[in-house]
């Protein structure tokens, strides 16, 4: 069978699966299995797919009719221009999450940030595959470290990874919230799971069957990781260090309410590139 043909029957059988995206999702697999650029594809479509290739995107068109997600299938997520490996117990890097990282930069930029023996520390709490931390400590032209914390032993091992691959030195500590970090940071920076219980069934099928439910569930009000975070945050930031945090597009008001009465100053919100409120963050003066 020919590339040209293999991309058709792939994009036919996910388009009557019902599979969003069903072109996209063809083509991405196409281009896992055969490593072949879209260059290449237009340059040459007519070429013949290998006997094993074939049977590679059969097996991959299957599990993505299972709704299992692309990033589960190829194994990795860009994020922040690097290329992150995922699996089954972290939850997928979002690009809303870029947001959040790309506020901390510039608060960086600004030299906005207190530091410590010349360095900028940051806590990615509730880091998952470490995108947030690790896209940090990659792209700051500050002298900086950081420490990534999370309950999961097995997201744990994803962001080891992921630094491993990536050449980024971090450490990563397992805990329920702060219950094993130790130091005090520039920044405090979280993508905590923020979605009320009850609109998790709500969701799209690759989103509640197989990110890990426990970096979704914000409990009854998908407030409760907030109010700890704000809370226990202010004991880890350095005189003027600052919280920044990812929110539902709905929770900017509550969030900053939160803050405001644990007495961060210089609160604000800003948006995604949908225009959607994403980010509060502010600074701890004591
Ligand atoms: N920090 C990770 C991310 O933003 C994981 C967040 C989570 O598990 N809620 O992708």
């Amino acid at each position: 069978m020919t590339l040209k043909d293999t991309y058709a029957d792939g994009k036919q059988r996910l388009e009557q699966a019902g599979v969003p995206e069903a072109d996209l999702n063809a083509w991405y697999l196409l281009e896992y299995v055969t490593g072949i650029s879209r260059a290449a594809f237009y340059a040459d479509p007519d070429r013949e797919v290998t006997k094993a290739q074939k049977e590679q995107y059969e097996d991959c068109l299957k599990r993505r009719v299972r709704r299992i997600p692309l990033q589960h299938i190829t194994g990795e997520q860009e994020f922040m221009g690097l290329n992150f490996r995922v699996n089954e117990h972290v939850l997928i890097p979002r690009q809303d999450t870029e947001t959040l990282v790309e506020q901390a930069l510039d608060l960086l930029k600004a030299k906005a940030v207190p530091r410590t023996e010349q360095k900028c520390r940051f806590l990615d709490m509730c880091t998952g595959s470490g995108c947030i931390l690790l896209s940090m400590l990659f792209h700051t032209r500050y002298p900086a470290s950081g420490i990534g914390a999370d309950i999961s032993e097995k997201a744990l091992a994803v962001a080891r990874e992921n630094a491993e691959v990536l050449g980024v030195k971090a450490d990563f500590i397992q805990g329920d919230l702060f219950e094993n970090v130790k130091g005090i940071f520039s920044m405090i920076l979280s993508n905590p799971p923020y979605i009320p219980s009850a609109v998790i069934e709500t969701l799209q099928e690759e989103v509640r069957l197989h990110d890990p439910r426990e970096a979704l569930d914000g409990k009854e009000d998908g407030l409760y990781f907030y109010r700890r975070i704000v809370e226990e945050s202010r004991e880890y930031l350095l005189q003027g260090g600052y919280l920044l945090l990812e929110i539902g597009h709905d929770q900017a008001e509550e969030v900053s309410r939160l803050m405001h009465r644990a007495g961060y100053s210089d609160v604000r919100v800003k948006k995604d590139l949908a225009g959607l409120d994403r980010v509060v963050y502010g600074r701890y003066i004591k």
